[in-house]
C-alpha cells in the first residue's frame, strides 16, 4: 500500500500500546504514537494524521482535554478508547466531537471495523455527493436532499417532515454516532422531559416506513443508552 493512511495512537499504558499499534500496522496503517497529551497534540499539528486514536486517561491529562483541543482546529476524526464502561463519559466525548469509542478490552476484528468505517465516513464526507443539494447513498437508501426525499430502492418512503430531518441528520453525519440529545438539539432545539421518548417514537416509525425486517441490516443503529448512528456496515 502506498498510500498508507496514517493514525496517531495516543495510549499511554505500553501494554495497550503495542498490542493496539500492533492491529493497526497489521492492517496495514501507518502508527505514530504518544503516551502524553502534550506529545499528542504536537504531533498532530506535525504529521495532522489521518485518525486520533484516543485513550481518555493519560497521566498529563484528561484525553477529554485533548479531544477540545483537536476539535477547536480540525475536523481529524477521534474514536476514543475508553476503560469506563460508565455512559456518561461515552456521551461526554461523543459531544466533544468524538466519532466513536470503544471499550477496553476489545478485539482487533471490532475496533479495525470501527477504524475503516470512521476513516471511509470522514473521506466521503468531502465529497460533494453527500453535501446538501446532493445525494446520499447507503446500500439500498438514497436520500435527495433538494427535493426532501428519500427511497429504499425503487419504492419513495414517505415521511414526516420530522422523521426526514432527522434521517437527513444522521445520514450528514453518518459512521458517527449521534448522541440522544445532539438530536434533540438539532430537530427540536430545546429539550425536555418528553424529548427522548418522542425521539424513540419517530425513530420507531422511520424504522417501520424503510422496512427493515429484524435481523436484516438496518440503516439505523441504536446504540443503547447512548444514541444513533447511520452506518454502513
Ligand atoms: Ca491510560
Amino acid at each position: 500500500m502506498n498510500n498508507k493512511y496514517k493514525i496517531l495512537l495516543v495510549e499511554d499504558d505500553e501494554h495497550i500500546r503495542i498490542m493496539v499499534g500492533a492491529m493497526l500496522e497489521s492492517a496495514g496503517y501507518q502508527v505514530i504514537e504518544a503516551q502524553t497529551c502534550a506529545t499528542a497534540l504536537s504531533l498532530a499539528s506535525s504529521h495532522v494524521p489521518d485518525l486520533i486514536v484516543l485513550d481518555l486517561g493519560l497521566p498529563d491529562a484528561d484525553g477529554m482535554t485533548l479531544l477540545q483541543s483537536v476539535r477547536e482546529r480540525s475536523l481529524i476524526p477521534v474514536i476514543v478508547l475508553s476503560a469506563r464502561s460508565d455512559e456518561t463519559d461515552k456521551v461526554a466525548a461523543l459531544d466533544q466531537g468524538a466519532n466513536d469509542y470503544i471499550t477496553k478490552p476489545f478485539g482487533a476484528a471490532e475496533f479495525l471495523a470501527r477504524v475503516r468505517s470512521v476513516l471511509r465516513f470522514s473521506r466521503h464526507s468531502a465529497d460533494e455527493g453527500r453535501l446538501a443539494g446532493g445525494k446520499f447513498q447507503l446500500r439500498d437508501l438514497t436520500i435527495e436532499y433538494d427535493a426532501r426525499r428519500v427511497f429504499i430502492g425503487s419504492r419513495e418512503v414517505h415521511l414526516t417532515q420530522t422523521e426526514y430531518n432527522i434521517v437527513a441528520l444522521l445520514s450528514e453525519s453518518s459512521g458517527k454516532v449521534m448522541t440522544y440529545s445532539a438530536i434533540i438539539k438539532a430537530i427540536w432545539g430545546y429539550p425536555d422531559s418528553g424529548s427522548v421518548k418522542k425521539l424513540q417514537v419517530n425513530m420507531a416509525n422511520i424504522r417501520r416506513k424503510f422496512g427493515v425486517s429484524p435481523g436484516q441490516n438496518s440503516y439505523i443503529i441504536n446504540e443503547l443508552g447512548v444514541g444513533y448512528r447511520m452506518d454502513g456496515e
